[in-house]
């Protein structure tokens, strides 16, 4: 988008209330909801406004399979940020025009100069595709597709051809009750659903790449994601800590609100350590881990956990160590990585941003007093009998109450 969307009006007094660039938006499964498609849209609409409040205020308006939304500066930049809000199947930047058919043309010429800046020009294909919500329009979309191609296409030099299917640049136009909007791309958005519609779910974060894909996936898939993550001081030191923040910081980008529990966990681990067999201490801290996290998570009102483990990827998570460790929970587990190769997490990781910061060397609570040889095949009943040797119970609740709290805000956008 040239330098037309974004350049601010001279005076400050002529900025106008409402930019006449807009942000059509369009979602892909909230259609599907059938009786609660009024509850989706709106909470994508409420998402949307919270996503970009650091970058204009916005006029939103739902309308028949779409959000519209017009901010009131920064057009261009709400479109982007649009792109990492859950639910959107993608974002077309549009210019708000009159239903004159020769305004629409020329706003259509206008959009395709810009877009032809980013085109080989030489052979580039050409279309365009009207729809026509508002039917009282004089025109048929055909009509209106020959009308403003015949006055554009004498006006580009180089030779633009025209191409019905699979053109390099279409020229989208929609004539709805009130105006007309042209515009030229369509950039994607993560897709899923709106955070907030499926019910709120706690995410065990380590600082490595799996859990926090697993949380965004989560996320995408409806639900607002809080985080748990537990940490060994005295033997390890506070920058782990902080490794956990930056990770939730950068997941706030796909959603509104934020909380990281930060929980202790040496002495869950030194008791393992002096009562359990060494090759269970693994599958004990992790079985640990589901208590707290259970825990945490049924007084914040959470109605599963979220695990990056992935089937067979280590030692915990054979099929038999993943059933040990979900018996200590006692809510639903979700693994949306369960079937996903470590090169698919970490492609996911880089396109979602947290990739550069999970690759930053911190050790893990669990590397500490690693055992040599970890059991593989682990028994519940092991399990169980390792744990009687302790008070599993009373030290998961001093856990909980040496908790620390933290809310976290998005990067600033
Ligand atoms: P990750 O990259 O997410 O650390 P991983 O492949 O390294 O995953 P493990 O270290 O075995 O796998 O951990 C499996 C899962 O257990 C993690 O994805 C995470 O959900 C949880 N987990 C592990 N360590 C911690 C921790 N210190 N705090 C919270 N959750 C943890
Ligand atoms: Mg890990």
């Amino acid at each position: 988008m040239s330098s037309r969307a974004t350049s601010e009006p001279a005076g400050r007094n002529a900025e106008p209330e409402v930019h006449p660039w807009l942000i059509l938006v369009r979602y892909g499964e909230i259609a599907l909801k059938g009786g609660n498609r009024a509850f989706f849209e709106k909470t994508l609409a409420r998402n949307i406004k919270s996503a970009c409040a650091s970058i204009s205020d916005l006029r939103i308006e739902i309308r028949r399979g779409r959000i519209l939304v017009w901010p009131k500066r920064r057009p261009e930049r709400v479109a982007r940020r649009l792109q990492d809000v859950m639910g959107i199947h993608n974002v077309s930047l549009a210019q708000g025009i009159s239903h004159d058919p020769e305004e629409i043309a020329s706003a259509g010429l206008a959009a395709v100069h810009d877009a032809l800046e980013e085109l080989p020009k030489e052979g580039a294909t050409f279309r365009v595709k009207t729809k026509r919500g508002y039917k009282g329009f004089p025109m048929t979309s055909t009509e209106l597709d020959r009308f403003v191609a015949d006055r554009i296409l004498p006006q580009i030099g180089g030779g633009l051809k025209v191409q019905m299917k699979g053109a390099d640049l279409v020229l989208g136009i929609e004539v709805r009750e009130k105006s007309a909007f042209v515009y030229t791309k369509r950039l994607p958005g993560p897709g899923g659903l709106p955070v907030g519609t499926l019910g709120h779910v706690l995410c065990l974060l380590s600082g490595g790449i799996d859990s926090p894909v697993a949380a965004w996936m989560a996320m995408k898939r409806g639900c607002r994601v809080s985080f748990v993550s537990f940490h060994s001081a005295p033997y390890l030191g506070e920058s782990s800590k902080k490794k956990v923040a930056d990770l939730v910081r950068v997941l706030a980008n796909y959603q509104p609100t934020n909380q990281l529990y930060i929980v202790p966990f040496a002495e869950s681990q030194e008791a393992i350590r002096d009562h359990a067999p060494e090759p269970y201490r693994t599958v004990l801290y992790r079985r640990m881990m589901q208590r707290i996290a259970t825990r945490i998570a049924k007084r914040a009102g959470c109605g599963a956990l979220v695990t990056g483990e992935s089937l067979g990827q280590v030692a915990s998570q054979t099929l038999e160590n993943m059933s040990c460790i979900e018996d200590a929970s006692g809510l639903p587990v979700l693994r949306p990585l369960v079937a996903m190769d470590k090169q698919e997490a970490i492609d996911l990781a880089r396109r979602i941003g947290t990739f550069d910061t999970s690759i930053k060397p911190e050790p893990d609570c669990c590397t500490v007093f690693q055992p040599s040889k970890p059991i593989i095949h682990g028994k519940i009943e092991d399990c169980e009998a390792a744990e009687a040797c302790f008070d599993v119970d009373g030290l998961a609740e001093e856990a909980v109450k040496g908790t620390e709290r933290k809310k976290i805000g998005a990067l600033d956008t």
